[in-house]
């Protein structure tokens, strides 16, 4: 979609470090990272949010959000990590382009995530 970042990132237009990737999502670093290793799970086409991915996608973005969190296991040190996906403005979603939120929590890091 025209005037979508993360269009533009899946399209190859604006560079980005993928760190995994399967058919239908692929992983990169936020750019503004709330903790060290935060990172987004992206889908490869354009869709808004969860409700309009069809449920065959399932599977493919567990393998995606599992890939993503394995690769940064082996760089970081982390105790845990938050998987969010915010939908609509309400919910806090900046980016109109469906994606996952992996954050890799260290014990007391004091971060307050809502849940
Ligand atoms: P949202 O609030 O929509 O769930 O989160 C959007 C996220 O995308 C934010 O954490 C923001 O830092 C990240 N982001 C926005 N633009 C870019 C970009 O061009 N590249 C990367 N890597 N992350 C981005
Ligand atoms: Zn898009």
């Amino acid at each position: 979609m025209k005037d979508c970042i993360f269009c533009k990132i899946a399209a190859g237009e604006i560079p980005a470090t993928k760190i995994y990737e399967n058919g239908s999502f692929f992983s990169i670093p936020d750019k503004n990272p709330k903790t060290k290793g935060h990172s987004l799970v992206i889908s490869k086409k354009h869709f808004e949010t969860v409700l309009d991915l069809n449920s065959t996608l399932g599977s493919e973005l567990i393998d995606c959000i599992k890939g993503t969190i394995m690769k940064l296991m082996k760089a970081e040190n982390f105790d845990g990590f938050n998987v969010i996906n915010n939908n609509f403005e309400a919910a806090g979603q900046i980016v109109k382009h469906f994606h996952v939120h992996i954050i890799p929590r260290i014990k007391d890091d004091g971060l307050e995530i809502i849940a």
